[in-house]
């Protein structure tokens, strides 16, 4: 084992590889307050990539709904429950990671779901936490909640799936941080569906080879964002590059909502594996839960995503979600407007960080008619 450095811990850890940083890291910001669940990502990944056969019941992206949903089959609460973790000091995890916990013999903590386990992708589908009492929703709809999860590979800097691979298939590329399965050298052995804690990395029985999210990689290789990014309805995924916390460009979108304003946040952190996707956390969720799910700097999340409407640099970012297919690995805000600003310094759009209300009469006079209420 070596010992790498985990930003997400605060702390060195064990890790069966060396550290070895790519020259840019893919990252990605969900912003959980505006999914809607309506799976369109779900679909503009299964039909991009997974439509094969022995592909049926793989899920690259899915969007599961919290507490209850989970895909495959309780993938978070099995993996917690076995690792009696959640012991934070401030922001330093102080319990184990899934390597470090990891039994004598096996490179990481794991489980290996059955195949029963994939089969309901939508468990738990907009059901609420806790009881709703008789007659309490009338008078506190608050009480009982819920939210959705969008879920793809974290890309993560220190991936369990590439750790435990005897065959050493699974690479992450170093100069995107994109981690891939080179199918000419799986021979399915499944190590890495156990070992991934997120059940990212799906067996095909027709192929006999694991297969994984890749990040759409030949859209990043062309500065486009993936297919469930550019096809999100809800509008709350931004992707782009990290900074180690250091190094940290205010200018870049991902950076900023991570490392400056720190509210996006990874999840799962205390597994260990810095996951490279990050989530601005459910606003109306009690604390208590997603400060296991986000890790501890939750509470302040939601503090600084609330006040946003007085943070214009903050508000102004928020607005560029969703606007463009490009990368822009940098925003600027100028007055009330925000431009997002590809790998080559072009402006690749501008947004208005207030959109402007026409009222139109219900009598258009220049064509003569009655207008219904449609935009
Ligand atoms: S397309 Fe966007 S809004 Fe719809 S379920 Fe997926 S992440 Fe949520
Ligand atoms: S999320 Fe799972 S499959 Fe993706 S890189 Fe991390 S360990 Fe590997």
């Amino acid at each position: 084992m070596a010992r790498v450095y985990n930003w997400q811990i605060g702390r060195e850890m064990s890790y069966w590889y060396p550290e070895h940083r790519p020259q840019k890291q893919f990252a990605a910001v969900f912003d959980t307050n505006k999914c809607i669940a309506c799976q369109t990502c779900t679909l503009a990944c299964k039909t991009t990539w997974t439509s094969g056969r022995g592909q049926e019941y793989m899920l690259w992206n899915n969007v599961e709904s919290k507490p209850y949903g989970s895909y495959p089959l309780a993938w978070d609460l099995n993996l917690l429950k076995k690792l009696d973790g959640g012991k934070w000091n401030g922001s330093r995890y102080e319990g184990q990671t899934i390597f470090e916990s990891a039994e004598a013999g096996e490179r990481v903590l794991g489980w290996r779901p059955e195949s029963q386990d994939y089969a309901y992708p939508n468990v738990g589908e907009d059901d609420c936490a806790g009881q709703v009492d008789a007659g309490a929703y009338m008078n506190s709809p608050h009480m009982a909640w819920f939210f959705y999860l969008a879920r793809i590979c974290n890309h993560c800097t220190h991936p369990a799936c590439l750790a435990s691979c005897p065959r050493g298939s699974i690479y992450k590329r170093p100069e995107d941080g994109i981690v891939l399965v080179d199918q000419s050298r799986c021979r399915g052995y499944q190590e890495c569906v156990k070992a991934c804690p997120y059940k990212k990395v799906f067996f095909n029985p027709m192929t006999g080879t694991s297969e994984k999210c890749i990040a759409c990689y030949p859209k990043i290789e062309q500065g486009i964002q993936p297919q469930c990014f550019v096809n999100c309805i809800g509008k709350i995924r931004m992707a782009g590059f990290i900074n180690k916390p250091e190094s940290a460009r205010p200018d870049n979108p991902i950076d900023y909502l991570v490392h400056i304003k720190k509210v996006a946040l990874p999840l799962y952190p205390q597994f260990g594996l810095e996951p490279n996707v990050y989530y601005i956390p459910p606003i109306h969720v009690p604390t208590s839960f997603t400060r296991q799910m986000f890790g501890p700097g939750v509470d302040a999340a939601v503090k600084t995503y609330r006040n946003a409407k007085n943070d214009p640099d903050l508000a102004a970012l928020l607005c560029l979600f969703g606007s463009s297919e490009m990368v822009m690995p940098q925003f600027r805000r100028q007055g009330d407007m925000v431009s997002g600003i590809d790998a080559q310094g072009n402006t690749v759009v501008r947004v208005p960080m207030n959109e402007p209300v026409h009222v139109r009469p219900a009598y258009d006079r220049l064509y003569q008619i009655q207008r219904t209420n449609c935009p």
